[in-house]
């Protein structure tokens, strides 16, 4: 496969400069807090494909604009990036239809790119976690296991 040692941070500021232009038309701010040394292990094409994705769903999610943070964490064995958003969040009986293909609440949706999402993670041996903020708003986790023999 195409896998290879990337950086993080780098893979990350590279789909919130593509993503700019789109957030900025819907008053949506993007916010980065993680660490800039951590390494990946992955196929960089495709893990950006996957954020590229979340990102675009957080600003879509968000009528009236806000706020998406981007905050990721290491931990002893695997890397963790929260996409979080300001939006209505998810209905809880809805949270395990999200990843069916064709799944959409939205016009011109695709119901595809959660789909998508999750097959390339589990592809890097990690998985894609949904939840519904306390607050206001949902969070997309994306987990990536730091070995790179399984
Ligand atoms: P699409 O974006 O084409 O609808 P996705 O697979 O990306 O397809 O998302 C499926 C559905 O999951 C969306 O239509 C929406 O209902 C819900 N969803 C995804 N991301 C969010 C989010 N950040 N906040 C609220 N709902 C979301
Ligand atoms: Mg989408």
């Amino acid at each position: 496969d195409d896998k290879k040692k990337e950086l993080l941070s780098e893979l990350l500021s590279d789909v919130i400069t593509l993503m700019k232009s789109q957030a900025k038309l819907k008053n949506v701010d993007i916010c980065m807090d993680l660490d800039e040394k951590q390494y990946i292990y992955c196929d960089r094409s495709q893990i950006k494909q996957v954020f590229i994705n979340l990102i675009k769903n957080a600003i879509e999610a968000m009528k009236d604009g806000g706020k998406v943070f981007v905050v990721a964490d290491t931990h002893k064995d695997f890397c963790q990036i929260d996409i979080i958003d300001e939006g209505p969040g998810i209905p809880e009986n809805l949270i395990h239809k999200l990843k069916e293909p064709f799944f959409t609440t939205k016009k011109d949706g695709t119901g595809l790119g959660l789909m998508i999402s999750n097959q390339i993670v589990e592809k890097h041996n990690g998985s894609l976690e949904i939840y519904r903020n306390k607050e206001k708003g949902s969070t997309f986790r994306v987990i990536i296991p730091l070995k790179r023999e399984y």
